[in-house]
This record gives structure tokens, C-alpha cells and sequence, in this order.
């Protein structure tokens, strides 16, 4: 196994070339503010895109109205020179109560010097804009000189990647224009504004040394980068230390990032050595772990895997507002950082139980591009706002293959649950007003993109793509009609309250708006005449107008293992089987669990588990949710293990082409609380109603739930 995985580290030997991509991903870092993929930071700059660092928020557009995650400069590199090395033997280890990083290497030189080095990078949870890496050079057999080098490198450019993960370019971007570079002997940086916006970033350094004199470095200044370096003499089995600092300040924080990033690190040197910051880092750390942590009763595997997949959500949850969570975080430029449904339907549930205001965060990013939602809506002829299936900074569509980016529409009513599960379960009445208005300008979008039949009296939903991106463009999906119908549900109780409990606000919001108190009878129409098919006979739910008529595929002969079938198949032939890309009326039955009966879930179930291929990671979680609920507790463990194991065992084979995913991170916590420990919580009290898979035999974790903290203890034998 090339990660070993403990209650607290996630561990690897480094040692084969061909998973160097897979341990950059697995061992990505993170704090909200900033990302970088789990490179060395003494490692080779193969292309100026292949090490890369993100800032979250940070788009610049690459073509007209389209953005790409910005390639941020380096500001991981370190150099140890000791000469021409023979052999190598490296381990790297993560620990999860503090996130730092260790590469801990014993080198062996062409001419039988041996070196031991130990190189540490954390990126500070509690001052989000400062980073440390720390290197120890310990000389094991020898005495003589070594060179070392600190730098920050902004000559870094971004490879786009496209939407369709079959076309692969090879054609770079140019983010930054000019630089300004700065170093004398203990401090420098690089300042770059970007190409076209201008938008600017800053990285600055400070060094600090033990067993080395600061006297020993002199400035490096290249055309974008700057750095110091010191040829100096060591002697046997003494430790050498270089500690580097790095502030990073870009134009969301000020309008000089330069002046901003420089002042960070000008405070007295006790308040910046690597230590000290690193200690107060991990009381972040584990204030954060004090609310998330959720221990099972199980081997130190699998309690390490959960611990990996809650840690990546707390990693990539913004430190900053009007920012949301990339499908991949920061952990990979795949989707062009964009952020889908993933963040309201798959991670947010996880912050409104573990961290109510992080949650919020998420939900203020859609209350901020509002405006763009409706501008969206406009472009497509329609009323309201329409949230983009790819979002960016700006709000607008980012999606460029059509079927997808103009149909999966679901994100809108997607965004309109989430907001709904967040007032239930926080009980956030501040918020509520915010909120409504959500609530009403999206479902004023449903009501235009349904198209009413007068001969039938019903509303269909035409020219659609439900979740299940296997379907075709197709009418009536189920799960859209369902998520739909939910979100008029919403609005119109959210007049209601409006007019009740806020009648001031809703007399200002309601003139903004200007709301027609028809409406809400044309919403409450459309929410109970909208086609969701059922087939009585079966007490089934049909996913769409056209999946009966769709070619069965006989799965297992077809697909032997876990990777995503559109490696082998085209996706436009995949969209004429009777095979699911990932759940559809499934995912309805986990997100609605009181508005389906037992019988009809399960049916559901057996129609479509055994027609599904699980080519999205966000399936299997699901999967293991709806299955723990239904007590098939072999499914459940099954699609549990894929779920919680998805990157660390990189159970589809993309985790080193695209990054970690961060949805399935969420999914696998939603399998744990709500299927598992079966939690459920609304406006009402939480519920537990645990259905555990026979290798847990117990849960102990926290909840927020309408502002007190709960602590939960389930002995699953009980
Ligand atoms: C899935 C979507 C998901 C997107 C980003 C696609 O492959 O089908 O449901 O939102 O990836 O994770």
C-alpha cells in the first residue's frame, strides 16, 4: 500500500516515481486562505505549472467571461545542496492535529557522504496568511560544506484544464505580468500583479537560522523570484536549521499586498519562529477538532480515513467570505477551481453541525452573487436567479460544454435546500431574512423555466440533466421536479414568516422585489402540478421522461472495477444506456428522508442501485447513506469503505490527475452521521436512529444544533 494510514498521520514511502502526482495530491495542505499541493518544498520544479499554490477566490479570466484558479507564486522553495547524491530514501508523514508536512530523507552522496534532512512545511490555521518550512540538515558520517537556499518563486504560468477530463491540453496561460522582486540577507519576496485584471499578490520571507551564522546568506534576485542562499561548514552530527517565514497578502486584503506582506513579518523574532507559530496553528487545530472529530470505534485505519476526509473539509473551508469550496478545493486546478453543488449539498452539512459560522460562509458566497444569479437568469430569457452549475469569483457560468452548463439546473434549487437545512438546523433567525430573498428569486426562476401544458394541466420541466450526467438532455427529472418543487415550498413560507415576524423587513424587501402576492399561488400550483413520475404497479419513482426507453447495459459485465467508465466509453454513447453516472431518484430518497415511504425506497433502491456506475465520486457516500438507512448493512460497509477511501486508496484512479474531492469527503461524513449514527435534525429535536455496518461498534462526536453543542456516545451493540 503506497499510504499508510493511522489514527492521526497519513504516512508514505517516497520512493516511486510514478505515484509522485498521487502523494502530491494525497498530501495536499491547506487553511482556507491558501493551498498547496503536497509537493517537496525542496523538490524539482519539473514546469512551471507542476507545483502548484492557490489562493482561495483567486480567479483571473483566461478567455472571454472564463476564469481559471490562479497558479500563485511559490512560496515553498528551499534548496539543499550537497553535492551529487547516489541513492535516496524519503518518507512523508501528515499529521492531522496540526497539518504539518514532514519529509524526513537520508541521502547518500556520490562520494559516500551521508546526510540526514528533515524538511516541515505547515500553512497557519490561526494566522491564515503566514506559512512555515523548516529545514534540519544533519551531516551523519562527515564534516564539511553544504549550500542552502530559501526562495520565493513567481515565474509559475497555469495549464488550464478543460471541462471534458478526455481532452487534455497542453497549451499554458500567462496569469502574471511584471514583477517586483526585493531580498537582502534574511528577507525578501515577490510581488506580481495579474495579467489582465491586475489583481495583485505578494509573497514575502524572513529566515531564521540555528547552527548557521545570518551573516552566511546574500540575496538572490532572478526576474521573478527572490531568494537568499549560504555555502557554509558543517560538522559532523550537528543539526543545521533554516527557518523561513512566508507571509502571503493578495488584493482581497489590501490594496498593497506588498507593504501588507512585509509588515506580517516585522513582528519581534520570538513571535515568528517556525515553533511558535506552528503551536498556535495546532491550538487552531485542535479548536477546530474539538467540535469535528468524529471517533469510531474501529481499527486505526479507518479511524485515520475518517480523520483524512474531515480534515480536508476543514482544510479547504474559506477562511475568508464571498468564497465557496472548489470540487477539489485547493488542492488541484481541475474544474478550474470552480465550485459546484458539491459545496451546498455534499460539504455544507458538515459545517452546519460542526461549525455553524463556516457554514454560513459557504451560504454568503450565493447570498453575494446573487445579483449574478439573476443577471444569469436574464441571459437565459427567464425571471429570478439562476445560480451557475460552475461558479467563480464573479458568479457566472463557467461551464462550457452546453448540455451540462445550460440544463443541469438542479444547482438552484440545490443552493435554496441548503439555505433551508442551514435556517432549520442552526435556528439562525438573523440570517432569515437574507435568506427569503433567496428563497423567492429562485423559485421565481423555477416558475419560468417550468413550461405549463393547458390540455394536461401540468407543469413539465423540458430540456433538463438531472445529477445522473448519464441521462441524456432530458424532461421531468426526478430529482430536479423534487428539489424544485422544495424550493416554492421554501418561498412560500418564507413570505409567510416574512409577513409575520418581520413585517418591516419584508415591507423593504418586498418593494426591492417587487412581489406580486400572486405568486405565491402560482408557486404553490407549479409545486403540486409538476410531473414527478410514479409507477404505481411498482410504488416506483421514475427517474425521467425517457429512462425506460433507454438501452439496458449489463453493468458487471461491463465495468470490472472502480474507474469511471467514460475512460473507455464515449460520454455521448453513455447517455443512451439504462446506467446511472450516480444517483438521481437516490439522491431525492437521502435528502427528503420523511417524504418517501419505506416501500418506496427500497424499491428505488433495487431499481437503480444495481443500474448505477458510479462514475462520480460523490456516488458512493450516498450510496452508503441510503443503504445504512435501509438497514443493508453489507451495501452500507461496501459503498462506505469506496467513500471514506476514495483518495487515500484512489479507489477511481484520478486522484492523482485531479486532485482530492472534496465532495466525496462530505458524503462520506454524511454516510457516518446520518446513516450510521442515523442523525437527523431539522427545526425540531435531532433524532438518532444509528444503523451501524458491523466494523464500527461505535460513534462518539459532537453537533451544533440550534446553537447549544451536543456530544453524542452511540455503542452500536447496544
Ligand atoms: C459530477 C457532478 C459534480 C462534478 C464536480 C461531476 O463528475 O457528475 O455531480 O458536481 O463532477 O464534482
Amino acid at each position: 500500500m503506497p499510504v499508510e494510514i493511522n489514527a492521526w498521520t497519513i504516512s508514505a514511502e517516497n520512493n516511486d516515481i510514478t505515484k509522485k502526482e498521487f502523494l502530491e495530491s494525497i498530501f495536499s495542505q491547506a487553511n482556507g486562505y491558501m493551498g498547496v499541493r503536497g509537493f517537496c518544498p525542496d523538490g524539482s520544479k519539473v514546469n512551471r505549472f507542476s507545483r502548484t499554490t492557490f489562493i482561495a477566490g483567486f480567479f483571473e479570466y483566461i478567455k472571454n467571461g472564463v476564469t481559471d484558479m490562479v497558479n500563485q507564486p511559490d512560496f515553498s522553495p528551499v534548496e539543499i545542496n550537497i553535492g551529487d547524491i547516489a541513492k535516496t530514501s524519503e518518507r512523508i508523514t501528515l499529521d492531522m492535529r496540526d497539518g504539518s508536512v514532514t519529509w524526513r530523507r537520508r541521502a547518500t552522496g556520490c562520494d559516500g557522504r551521508i546526510t540526514d534532512i528533515e524538511i516541515t512545511r505547515f500553512l497557519s490555521l490561526d494566522d491564515f496568511r503566514l506559512a512555515g518550512v523548516r529545514v534540519k540538515v544533519k551531516p551523519v558520517n562527515y564534516s564539511g560544506t553544504v549550500k542552502i537556499s530559501a526562495r520565493i518563486d513567481g515565474d509559475v504560468a497555469n495549464l488550464p484544464i478543460a471541462d471534458d477530463q478526455m481532452i487534455d491540453n497542453n497549451e499554458t496561460v500567462e496569469m502574471w505580468g511584471a514583477a517586483d522582486v526585493w531580498a537582502d540577507g534574511s528577507r525578501g519576496g515577490v510581488s506580481v500583479a495579474a495579467a489582465v485584471s491586475g489583481r495583485k499578490t505578494a509573497a514575502a520571507f524572513r529566515i531564521f537560522t540555528e547552527n548557521i551564522s545570518n551573516a552566511a546568506f546574500t540575496p538572490e534576485l532572478g526576474e521573478r523570484s527572490a531568494g537568499v542562499s549560504a555555502e557554509f561548514n558543517v560538522c559532523k552530527g550537528v543539526v543545521y536549521t533554516l527557518e523561513k517565514i512566508v507571509a502571503v497578502y493578495c488584493y482581497r486584503d489590501s490594496p498593497d499586498p506588498k507593504s501588507a506582506a512585509k509588515a506580517a513579518l516585522e513582528l519581534p523574532e520570538s513571535a515568528l519562529r517556525f515553533d511558535c507559530l506552528l503551536n498556535n496553528s495546532r491550538k487552531a487545530w485542535e479548536a477546530r477538532w474539538r467540535d469535528s472529530d468524529f471517533i469510531i470505534r474501529a481499527d486505526a485505519e479507518l479511524q485515520g480515513a475518517v480523520r483524512y476526509n474531515i480534515f480536508n473539509l476543514i482544510q479547504n473551508a474559506p477562511a475568508t467570505p464571498g468564497v465557496s469550496i472548489g470540487a477539489r478545493g485547493l488542492t488541484h486546478g481541475r474544474y478550474k477551481g470552480c465550485y459546484f453543488w458539491d459545496t451546498e449539498i455534499f460539504m455544507a452539512p458538515f459545517f452546519m453541525f460542526t461549525n455553524p459560522a463556516a457554514a454560513k460562509n459557504l451560504l454568503l458566497y450565493r447570498v453575494v452573487t446573487l445579483p449574478a444569479a439573476l443577471s444569469e437568469a436574464k441571459k437565459f430569457s427567464l425571471s429570478g436567479a439562476r445560480y451557475p452549475w460552475m461558479s467563480s469569483d464573479a458568479g457566472r457560468e463557467q461551464c462550457q460544454t452546453w448540455d451540462t452548463g445550460d440544463c443541469e439546473v438542479h444547482i438552484t434549487a440545490d443552493i435554496a435546500y441548503a439555505f433551508g437545512r442551514y435556517l432549520e438546523i442552526t435556528g439562525d433567525d438573523e440570517f432569515f431574512t437574507t435568506a427569503a430573498e433567496v428563497f423567492i428569486q429562485t423559485a421565481r426562476y423555477w416558475l419560468s423555466r417550468f413550461t405549463y401544458h393547458k390540455e394536461t394541466g401540468v407543469y413539465n420541466l423540458l430540456f433538463v440533466k438531472g445529477p445522473d450526467e448519464y441521462c441524456g438532455v432530458t424532461s421531468n427529472d426526478f430529482y430536479t421536479v423534487k428539489m424544485a418543487r422544495h424550493n416554492f415550498l421554501l418561498a412560500i413560507e418564507a413570505v409567510n414568516r416574512m409577513r409575520r415576524e418581520f413585517p418591516d423587513d419584508w415591507a423593504r424587501l418586498s418593494k426591492k422585489i417587487s412581489f406580486d402576492s400572486e405568486e405565491i399561488a402560482k408557486w404553490r400550483d407549479a409545486a403540486s402540478r409538476s410531473v414527478m413520475r410514479r409507477d404505481p404497479a411498482r410504488d416506483l419513482f421514475i427517474q425521467d421522461d425517457t429512462f425506460e426507453i433507454l438501452e439496458p447495459l449489463d453493468i458487471a459485465a461491463y465495468k470490472n472495477d472502480d474507474r469511471p467508465a467514460y475512460q473507455k466509453f464515449s460520454f455521448d454513447r453513455l447517455q443512451r444506456f439504462q446506467a446511472l453516472k450516480q444517483p438521481n431518484v437516490l439522491m431525492a430518497v437521502a435528502l427528503f428522508p420523511n417524504d418517501f415511504t419505506e416501500a418506496q425506497k427500497l424499491a428505488a433502491w433495487e431499481y437503480y442501485e444495481p443500474k448505477t456506475l458510479h462514475d462520480s465520486s460523490l456516488s458512493f457516500g450516498v450510496h452508503a447513506l441510503v443503504a445504512a438507512r435501509l438497514g443493508l448493512r453489507e451495501k452500507a460497509a461496501e459503498y462506505f469503505r469506496k467513500a471514506v477511501f476514495l483518495d487515500l486508496r484512489d479507489v477511481m484512479g484520478v486522484t492523482a490527475k485531479e486532485g482530492l474531492h472534496m465532495a466525496a469527503f462530505g458524503a462520506a461524513w454524511q454516510a457516518l452521521a446520518f446513516g450510521f449514527a442515523g442523525l437527523w435534525a431539522d427545526a425540531g429535536e435531532t433524532r438518532l436512529d444509528p444503523a451501524p455496518p458491523g466494523e464500527i461498534t461505535g460513534a462518539a462526536f459532537s453537533i451544533w444544533h440550534k446553537g447549544s453543542r451536543r456530544e453524542i456516545d452511540i455503542d452500536f451493540n447496544d
